[in-house]
Parts: structure tokens; C-alpha cells; sequence
């Protein structure tokens, strides 16, 4: 009775790590990359803490990283935003996400959360007392039906959440459905989380449209970033959100309190570092590669490969395979045939998509060659 939070289990990331780890299996579940950062990254961490970068940062992160990012913005997607208001460094997208939720949410107020969807944001809303307002995009392209979104709206509608690029289905809103959804919020007071973590890897010659370029959009939105996609370094737990000064003055009333600051040493390495834009421009390039890397012999296999627009993780369909529930079919692998994947079912409501599992193509070449002489066997 004392759980504020009955149904929610321990995150699916978790679970199938710790399976892979007492498997011996290669893991290709939880979204990290298992090579390196730039050394000359790791060397700047270093420099700023003989610098005396070692105590407490400013409340809203550092100004000279809060300057990078936002030059970042004007320059990829045409908006300025004032670093010194509208710009705030946070751990991770995670608590972004969490501290918008807190900063907004009361008993009863509706959010719209496109399924399947990330697992954190679920959580954040139900313990805030929020109301979880699904909808689900096409089973077979990962497209969403705007009409149906707009139905969605009430008068409780409090909040909406996006994600482009999209985990697990790694589709991508085009230019179209952000006029959509900028069309479908005209007129109420409805504000949006764009979860953007994915905004540099984005392949075959596509765009990332941000709702920073929107300037409708943006005037109602907090974009969320995170420099564990971008740089490599999902352990550091670095990121930050941008939103308009009104709603920025909001937020950082809960974040002062939430976590008051970010690790110091590491915002003055990474406003140094984001100075060179090659050291985010090429990630879509990077992983493209590894993209095709891994598909190019899955292609040969009873797998069926759904369209990857972005992100790092690949859909497989396994309808071929066995008719087992994917739950049922990953943990199976990680047994059998030593391999770990995420169960896309663990993001949905539904249970609709229930042949499809996500692999991880953060990999080292020879990782992704382990698993695709693996799933070449099935
Ligand atoms: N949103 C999405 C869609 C993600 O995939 C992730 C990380 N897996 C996050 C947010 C959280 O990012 P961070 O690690 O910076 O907290
Ligand atoms: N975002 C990562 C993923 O989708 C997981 C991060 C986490 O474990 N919380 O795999």
C-alpha cells in the first residue's frame, strides 16, 4: 500500500544486463557503445580537475558549456537561446525529463506519450500524479496518425512528449509531422518535451528536425540533449535541456533542489570540446557505417530488417523464427545462443509489437561481428 509506483518493475536495461553478464552473452541490450571516447576528451577531464575545477558547479551549469550549446542550437537549427536563462546543464536526459515532469505535473493533469516510448517517462508522470495518455504509432512503419493524435487532446492535456529520433523503432519525425504537431498544440497551453538525445545520428542524407525550429513549437517546448549519445559517454551522465525563460524559471526552481549542480570538471572539458563541430557533425556518419555494417550479413538470415532512420539500435523481426513472445524469445537467447536484446513490448502498453527486439549497434566491429554470426545461426 506504501507504493506509489505498484506496477513498475525494474528497468528492462537492467534486467537484461545483468542476464547477459551471468550469461556470458554479448550484450546488445541496454544503449551504450562499447568503445572508447576520445582520448583528447578524457585528457580535458583531466586538465580541468589539476585546474581546480573540483567543487561545486554554478546551479545551472557551467556558463562557458551553457554558451557552446546554445551557439550549437542557432547554428543547426536557427533558434537562439539565451544561455544565461534558457539553457540548463542537468544529469543526463533522464533528469530533464524527470525535473520538467515534477516542474509541471499535478494530480490529474494529462500527458500524451507516444508508444512505444521510452521507459523513464511513464514513471516520472505517475508519481507525480499525472495521467498517462497513450498513443500508439503504426504497427508496421512507426508512422503517427495526427488525426488520432489530435483526439487525444482534452482540457487536462497538460504535457506531450516526443522523441525524434525514435528508440526503439529508430524512425524520425520529418518536417511534416512537426508542422503537425505545431498545428495540433496551436491555440492551448500545452507544453512539449522533445526528447532529442538521438539529434546527430540521423542517416541517409535525412535531416533531424528539431522543435527548436519551430518557432511556435519552441516557444512551448523543452528540447532535451545528451552528451552520452553524442560523445560516447553514457556513464559520465551529461546532458541538458532548453526551453524559454518562463518555463526555464520554472524548472530550475525543482533542479536546485533535485540535484542542484553537474559535475564541474566534466562541463569544462565539454565546453571545450563542443567548440570542434566535426566532434558531433560525423556521429551520423559513424554509425551509419555500423549500421550497415550489421545489416549487410543479417541480410542473410531468417531475421526480417526493419528500417533504421536513426538512433544506435536496429529492429529485427523474428516472425519467421518462432512464434514465442519477444520477453520470452530474448531471454531465450541469452541462454541458448548467448546473445542480449531488448524486447521491444517492455516500451509498449499494448503488447502489439510482439516479434520485435532491439539490438544495440554501439559496437565495436568485432562485437558486431560476434552477433551477426550469431543470429546467422538461428
Ligand atoms: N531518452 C532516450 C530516448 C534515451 O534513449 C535515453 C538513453 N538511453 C535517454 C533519454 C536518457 O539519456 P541520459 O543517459 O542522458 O540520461
Ligand atoms: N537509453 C538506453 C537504452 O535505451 C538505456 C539507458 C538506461 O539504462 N537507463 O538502451
Amino acid at each position: 500500500a506504501f507504493s506509489k509506483l505498484p506496477n513498475v518493475k525494474t528497468t528492462i536495461f537492467t534486467t537484461m544486463g545483468q542476464l547477459a553478464l551471468k550469461h556470458k552473452a554479448l550484450n546488445l541490450s541496454q544503449g551504450f557503445p562499447n568503445f572508447k571516447p576520445d582520448r583528447s576528451l578524457i585528457e580535458l577531464v583531466t586538465k580541468a580537475m589539476e585546474e581546480g575545477y573540483n567543487q561545486y558547479a554554478p546551479m545551472p551549469g557551467l556558463l562557458e558549456l551553457r554558451e557552446r550549446i546554445a551557439y550549437k542550437m542557432e547554428d543547426l537549427y536557427g533558434r537562439r537561446y539565451n544561455p544565461e536563462k534558457e539553457v540548463t546543464v542537468t544529469v543526463g536526459a533522464t533528469q530533464a525529463i524527470f525535473t520538467i515532469i515534477t516542474a509541471f505535473i499535478r494530480g490529474g493533469d494529462e500527458v500524451i506519450v507516444i508508444k512505444p516510448a521510452y521507459d523513464c517517462y511513464e514513471p516520472a508522470i505517475e508519481v507525480n500524479g499525472g495521467v498517462v495518455v497513450p498513443i500508439q504509432l503504426c504497427n508496421s512503419d512507426f508512422k503517427i496518425n495526427w488525426e488520432e493524435f489530435r483526439s487525444k487532446i482534452t482540457s487536462k492535456t497538460k504535457m506531450v512528449i516526443i522523441n525524434t529520433p525514435h528508440n526503439p523503432s529508430g524512425t524520425i519525425f520529418s518536417e511534416a509531422d512537426m508542422l503537425q504537431l505545431q498545428k495540433s498544440l496551436e491555440g492551448t497551453n500545452i507544453i512539449l518535451i522533445s526528447d532529442e538525445v538521438y539529434e546527430h545520428i540521423v542517416f541517409d542524407g535525412q535531416l533531424h528536425h528539431s522543435a527548436a525550429k519551430y518557432s511556435d513549437l519552441s516557444q512551448r517546448s523543452f528540447v532535451c540533449g545528451s552528451f552520452g549519445k553524442t560523445f560516447h559517454i553514457t556513464g559520465w551522465k551529461v546532458g541538458y535541456c532548453l526551453g524559454p525563460e518562463a518555463l526555464m524559471h520554472e524548472f530550475r526552481k525543482v533542479h536546485q533542489f533535485n540535484v542542484f549542480c553537474v559535475d564541474h570538471a566534466v562541463q569544462k572539458a565539454l565546453a571545450t570540446y563542443l567548440k570542434d563541430p566535426c566532434n558531433y557533425l560525423e556521429l551520423g556518419a559513424f554509425y551509419e557505417a555500423k549500421r550497415d555494417f550489421f545489416l549487410s550479413e543479417l541480410a542473410n538470415s531468417r531475421f526480417k530488417i526493419k528500417p533504421c532512420q536513426g538512433t544506435y539500435f536496429q529492429l529485427l523481426d523474428y516472425s519467421t523464427i518462432t512464434t514465442e513472445p519477444d520477453e520470452v524469445f530474448a531471454e531465450r537467447l541469452v541462454r541458448e545462443y548467448k546473445i542480449a536484446s531488448i524486447p521491444i513490448s517492455s516500451f509498449n502498453t499494448n503488447k502489439l509489437d510482439n516479434n520485435l527486439l532491439r539490438f544495440c549497434f554501439a559496437k565495436t566491429d568485432a562485437t558486431l561481428e560476434k552477433a551477426v554470426a550469431i543470429l546467422c545461426t538461428l
